[in-house]
């Protein structure tokens, strides 16, 4: 497995790749790598020749600056687990790399794909994921990126900036991954104790509500309130969203979910973590 920190010298290694007539994957990450991480490798893995992880903490997608300051960094387990994983490029960049000292990005506008939900609580936050996929995109230049569902509104996000501007590039979306009690695997949840870590199962709790709300045919719309009611109860999470929407365009489907691709989403702060998750509910 190779480190690597500069895009030149990617970009000579991937061109050595394709003298080769070997596809390459790309799983672009912030570290902190968990089983979901590890899953997207394996699904790259099993599609790809070669496989490129990214690791790089790209500032311009935190709108919250003690969010960034507070990102946990574990670069020696990260770089165990790509070796374990079979990876064959690291690409570890730092910032002036990637921004070349300019941090402002260009807004993006893909409609409510990227004005609502997390659109709408964390602004501009889309507009630096945009800005740094774009980038690495360009110096991978993957026939393969491998995306986590677990930032289901994010895939909806890329996959939209790759039909525009990287009609070659497949994106694959990969399943959610969670740990045994339920809580979606993120990097942040290292920063909860065990009492946040408790309240924090509420999320996939009230999507299951909502799963069976849907299975039962009962009324979602109330479903909603019931859970808004009861997060405001709770002491220590702030509930951001909950909804259910369809996956790709990302407008609500309230009143009309019974068509595929509906899923249920949320978002809450808990203890001042931010946490998301959602599931497919038809
Ligand atoms: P991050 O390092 O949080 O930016 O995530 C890098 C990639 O891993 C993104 O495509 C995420 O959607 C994906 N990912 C993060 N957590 C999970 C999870 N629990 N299950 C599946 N994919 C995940």
């Amino acid at each position: 497995m190779e480190t690597i920190a500069s895009v030149e010298k990617l970009q000579s290694r991937i061109e050595h790749f394709r003298t080769q007539m070997l596809t390459v994957g790309f799983v672009p990450t912030m570290g902190a790598l968990h089983n979901g991480h590890k899953s997207l490798l394996q699904i790259a893995r099993n599609q790809c020749d070669v496989v490129v992880l990214s690791i790089f903490v790209n500032p311009t997608q935190f709108n919250d600056p003690q969010d960034f300051k507070s990102y946990p960094l574990t670069m020696d387990e990260d770089l165990s687990m790509a070796s374990a994983e079979g990876v064959d490029l690291v690409f570890i960049p730092n910032v002036q790399e990637m921004y070349g000292g300019n941090l402002s990005v260009d807004p993006v506008d893909y409609g409510s794909i990227t004005k609502e939900y997390e659109g709408l609580t964390r602004k501009g936050h889309f507009d630096g994921v945009v800005a740094i996929v774009r980038k690495l995109f360009q110096a991978v230049n993957s026939d393969a990126s491998f995306f986590g569902e677990k930032d289901l509104q994010q895939l909806a996000v890329i996959r939209r900036l790759a039909s525009e501007e990287f009609p070659n590039m497949k994106i694959v979306g990969c399943p959610l991954v969670r740990d045994a009690d339920g809580l979606a695997m993120s990097s942040r949840n290292i920063r909860l104790d065990a009492n946040g870590r408790n309240r924090a199962l509420n999320l996939s709790r009230w999507l299951g509500v909502l799963r069976i709300a849907a299975v039962e045919g009962s009324d979602i719309d109330a479903a909603l309130e019931g859970i808004r009611m009861e997060a405001a109860a709770i002491e220590n999470i702030d509930l951001e969203y909950v909804d259910v929407v369809d996956s790709t365009t990302f407008a609500t489907r309230r009143g009309e979910w019974k068509t595929k691709g509906s899923h249920a989403i949320v978002a809450a702060n808990v203890d001042g973590v931010r946490l998301i998750d959602n599931c497919a509910i038809h």
